[in-house]
């Protein structure tokens, strides 16, 4: 037995939430691994197959453009660093700060 309203206008946040399980936020920015542009999935460099996530590289560049790390404190747009070595992805905690920030 369901009593759905007709016509009841669905939440922005509910639909933020079914967008980004279509298309992952980090797809906003170009992909620094198999250079998709922007907007554009990533593909499999040998059989130009899209992959239905983007690549982890992707996903930490656009981490490092949205948000602080809540772990080493770097400013948005700044590589993360362990006791000052820069690393080349992001810190773990920085990804769930980046999706706060996109949702
Ligand atoms: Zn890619
Ligand atoms: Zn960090």
């Amino acid at each position: 037995m369901t009593a759905r309203k007709p016509g009841a206008p669905m939440p922005a946040k509910l639909r933020a939430l079914i967008h980004s399980s279509v298309a992952h936020p980090a797809r906003s920015i170009p992909c620094p691994h198999c250079h998709a542009s922007a907007g554009q999935p990533c593909t499999l460099r040998t059989t130009s197959r899209h992959l239905p996530k983007p690549h982890p590289q992707r996903v930490s560049a656009w981490a490092q453009q949205t948000a602080v790390c809540p772990e080493c404190q770097t400013a948005p747009g700044t590589p993360c660093h362990d006791e000052r070595r820069p690393r080349t992805t992001v810190h773990p905690r920085r990804y769930q700060e980046a999706e706060a920030t996109a949702a």
